[in-house]
């Protein structure tokens, strides 16, 4: 009898394990039902469960009129709706030394399309990505589907989660497509300075490799440093920059994101990844017409206030963090946040009676305090952890003061 031919990629049954609203489920599930306290949710990224962060008038105006225009009802472009891809050129360009074309811009279901999108044409067979560590799982989920090689090279804590670039030179080859960063970071929040980014151009340019930056946290900055855009850096080396309205204004669930060829010196048009880009987008589904509708007035319109509220909610979370972390002789936070949604710091379960790990630590705090935080492996980083702090600041100061008791409650006694 003739086997059975249908095998699947072996790689997809483990690639969402690593994903954080699995691994969030999982400890979420610990929670004990009869503690009468809120739950603190440093865990997940979504700012739009706190009435605080609700995105500005202007957005939903402009996504309310695109839709009673009954000018947006029909399928989308499979390249974006014109007046979107416009909007999204305009609104970079303000920031890079050259002007994009709305011919370079591509709309995408949330910045996770856009992920999925650039890895599926890169993945040509034999080829690997340079991803960092700690970094973003979807990545390293998504070239699992596409069965493209990851390899990782560190962000370097004593550097301010600078990519070390020694790294990156000693394991890219022939075969490396790309390398991924993410600035402002998650799950760091450093910012990366314009030296740091001229130096991975100027790597990127001698590896003869693409920069993919995500750039979902742009402008979302409280630190001493300016966001400079990979973008600038174009005319080194091509790069595709990731984005979403997802984080700065706060809307992950309208799924509208989009990625961007910086391209100035048309390296790319020789290799035809623009080809295999736009042949990908023809066969993935489309984001939401309407939505696409409002961009132009969600990016050029939005009240400058809106922006300066939120910042200025996220440097007071974040100070808290800081400081209350410092009170927690089990935990250290190497480099203060700068940028994005989130503190990564460092675990030392030795200190602690009956911790193990980082996991092990934040399933106990879940049962016995209901906080819930995001353990470092997730990111590939064990015994750390990431805190997002994108929420109400009461609940802040409530969660991190449950976390310091309870790490007072499982400290070693000598
Ligand atoms: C949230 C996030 C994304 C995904 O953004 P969506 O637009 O919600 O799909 C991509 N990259 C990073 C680093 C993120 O934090």
């Amino acid at each position: 009898m003739k086997k059975w031919g249908f095998q699947a990629n072996q790689k997809l049954s483990t690639a969402a394990d690593n994903i954080i609203e699995v691994v969030h489920s999982k400890i979420r599930n610990e929670i004990d039902e009869d503690d009468q306290r809120p739950i603190i949710p440093f865990g997940y990224g979504d700012p739009s469960f706190s009435p605080l962060f609700r995105t500005s008038q202007i957005a939903e105006d402009a996504v309310v009129e695109a839709l009673r225009s009954a000018k947006f009802n029909s399928y989308s472009p499979p390249l974006g709706v014109p007046q979107a891809r416009r909007g999204i050129a305009e609104y970079l360009s303000k920031d890079l030394p050259y002007k994009l074309s709305p011919d370079d811009v591509f709309v995408t279901s949330g910045a996770t399309q856009a992920i999925e999108i650039i890895l599926t044409v890169l993945a040509r067979p034999g080829a690997n990505i340079l991803l960092p560590r700690p970094g973003y799982s979807v990545y390293e989920a998504r070239a699992a589907c596409s069965n493209l090689e990851v390899r990782h090279f560190d962000l370097l804590p004593e550097k301010g989660w600078e990519a070390d670039l020694d790294a990156v030179e000693a394991i890219a080859d022939e075969n490396t497509v790309a390398m991924v960063i993410i600035n402002p970071g998650n799950p760091c929040g450093n910012v990366c300075s314009y030296q740091h980014l001229e130096k991975v151009a100027k790597t990127a340019r001698k590896l003869g490799i693409m920069v993919i930056s995500d750039e979902v946290f742009g402008h979302l900055i409280f630190g001493s440093k300016p966001f400079v855009p990979m973008g600038v850096f174009g005319s080194t080396v091509p790069v595709l920059t990731l984005g979403s309205l997802s984080k700065r204004w706060l809307v992950p669930g309208w799924r509208l994101g989009w990625f961007v060829v910086n391209d100035p010196t048309a390296i790319l048009k020789e290799t035809k990844v623009f080809d295999s880009i736009k042949g990908c987008l023809h066969v993935f589904s489309d984001p939401t017409t309407f939505v696409q509708g409002a961009i132009p007035y969600i990016l050029g319109k939005t009240n400058k206030d809106f922006y300066r509220n939120i910042i200025s909610v996220l440097k007071q979370n974040s100070e808290v963090c800081y400081n209350k972390i410092n009170e927690m002789p089990c935990i250290t936070y190497p480099h203060k946040s700068e940028g994005s949604l989130y503190a990564m710091v460092k675990l030392m379960p030795s200190l602690l009676e009956d911790i193990d790990d980082d996991m092990d630590f934040c399933l106990k705090l879940a049962k016995e305090e209901s906080v819930i935080v995001l353990p470092g492996t997730v990111t590939g980083m064990k015994n750390w952890l990431r805190i997002f702090f994108a929420i109400e600041p009461s609940y802040v100061e409530d969660g991190l003061e449950r976390m310091k008791s309870f790490c007072h409650r499982h400290a070693k006694r000598h």
